[in-house]
């Protein structure tokens, strides 16, 4: 096991956050935000190789715990050994070698262009770290969402307060053991815990606070912000809407879609929640994704290794709910004892009807029929701006179209999901799918102050 790069710690202070540290009563949340607000304080978060030293101990903590944590995964939601490296583990590693490769150019200061009444004088911008951050992450993927934000944090210079989430327990376990052990531990603290732990974590004055998770709890997050004017990133979630355009290639858009929506058994913010199509391609769109369904997880999906889990039996009884929806296409069983539902595709299903009505987050998609673009743009803007739009259209105009007159997170063309895999581009919601971004530099933003600053000769 690599060693911690922090030689000033003391042996009590190793288990940091939730269970406390050694045999003593757990750490208050006053306390633990104290004791990293001290070390904030002594400035040795700031230089770039305590960043860099944080950032490659973490990645020595993926690269030598990567298989522990898939098999948290795996306990937590039937997640693949294959998914779990995918789209946590490596997801991860992927995030902090980006962010190693360009650390020292985000950290430059950069120039701007005085004006000449101020003649003589020079100005730039820094990148300050904000101090003490805390990023609170949801289940569904309790790894890679714990931990992108803190590779930001740490790249910005910042102490963080980690809270996984408790519905991911043994994920949450893992992390809260090897985080402080791999990381400079007065630096980095896991607090564990459900609500009582997170509001009493919110009483702290922060320097920012980073959420991933439901509107609802966003929106008590921001309050409890707002009492000490913290600032919040919230990455939330909503329905995201596919649109698939007439002569496309449906057994490409099918396989496409199915990959996307299926994985993680639905359980992924950015999945395409329902589809937008004519009633001509509807049908042909219907038979194709049962095959892109059947070539994912073969006929019988719940003996497939490659297909997860629901989370637990409220999500499992309220995804249940969901199914009598429209006409079902494929899928439709499920099983209380193992929380398997099967990839499930509903067609025909009416926009009042309840699929509709809630971010679905589990492996059902409803196709809604449209009569074309016009009725699909007006559809996407009726409701809440979502996470992601997706379209499967080749026509420039449409395309054009769908960027230009609908607002959401993130747009993408032919391809679900993929566009978070891109460490250059933001990720992040509008509206009530969340504010803020992160992922590369705008992570490293999110966590940092860009002061100004000016100098004028005293000569
Ligand atoms: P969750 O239930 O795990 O909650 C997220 C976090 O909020 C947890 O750490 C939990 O402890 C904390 N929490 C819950 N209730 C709280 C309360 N009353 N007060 C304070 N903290 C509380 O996860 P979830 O919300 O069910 O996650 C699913 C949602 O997250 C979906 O809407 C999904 O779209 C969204 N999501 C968004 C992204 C993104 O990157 N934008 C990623 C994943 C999930």
């Amino acid at each position: 096991m690599a060693h911690p790069v922090s030689d000033t710690r003391t042996p009590q202070a190793t288990a940091s956050g939730t269970a406390g540290r050694g045999q003593d009563a757990p750490e208050q949340p006053a306390a633990v935000v104290a004791r990293l607000r001290a070390t904030f304080r002594t400035g040795r978060t700031r230089p770039l190789e305590w960043r860099t030293g944080q950032l490659r101990q973490l990645r020595a903590l993926l690269t030598e715990h990567g298989e522990d944590l898939a098999a948290a995964l795996h306990e937590d939601l039937g997640k693949s050994r294959k998914e779990a490296f995918r789209t946590e583990v490596d997801f991860t590693v992927r995030e902090i070698d980006h962010t190693l490769e360009h650390l020292e150019e985000w950290l430059r200061p950069e120039p701007a262009p005085v004006p000449d009444f101020l003649g003589g004088a020079t100005a730039w911008t820094v990148h300050d770290p904000l101090g003490v951050v805390l990023v609170i992450a949801p289940w569904n993927y309790p790894a890679q969402l714990l931990l992108a934000p803190v590779v930001a944090a740490l790249a910005a210079g910042d102490c963080v307060v980690a809270k996984p989430s408790e519905l991911a327990p043994a994920t949450s376990a893992v992390l809260a053991r090897l985080l402080p052990a791999y990381l400079d531990a007065e630096a980095v603290a896991v607090v564990e815990g459900g609500v009582p732990e997170t509001t009493a974590l919110l009483e702290q004055r922060f320097d920012h606070i980073f959420y991933t998770g439901n509107g609802t709890v966003g929106r008590i997050v921001m309050a409890a912000a707002a009492r000490h004017l913290t600032p919040v990133t919230l990455e939330l979630g909503g329905k995201s809407p596919a649109f698939v355009d007439r002569g496309t290639d449906v057994a490409q858009v099918a396989a496409r879609l199915a990959a996307g929506k299926f994985l993680n058994a639905g359980q992924t913010c950015v999945a395409p929640d329902y589809v937008l199509t004519d009633p001509e391609t509807a049908r042909a769109l219907e038979s194709a994704l049962a095959d892109a369904v059947t070539a994912l997880h073969g006929p019988d999906p719940a003996a497939s290794p490659e297909y997860g889990r629901i989370v637990n039996e409220r999500h499992f009884d309220r995804l249940v709910g969901l199914l009598g929806s429209g006409r079902t296409v494929v899928g439709g069983g499920h099983d209380r004892e193992t929380r398997y539902i099967a990839p499930t595709v509903l067609a025909g299903v009416a926009a009042d009807e309840p699929v509709m009505q809630e971010e679905i987050f589990g492996p059902i998609l409803p196709i809604v029929e449209v009569d074309g673009l016009d009725e699909a743009i007006a559809f996407v803007n009726d409701r809440e701006k979502p996470l992601a739009l997706y379209a499967f259209t080749e026509d420039e105009d449409a395309r054009r179209r769908l960027s230009e007159e609908t607002s959401s997170g993130g747009l993408a063309f032919g391809l679900p999901v993929a566009h978070l895999t891109v460490p250059d581009l933001p990720f992040g919601g509008v509206g009530e799918s969340g504010m803020g971004s992160y992922h590369g530099r705008y992570g490293f933003e999110t966590f940092s102050h860009r002061k100004a600053v000016l100098d004028k000769p005293l000569d």
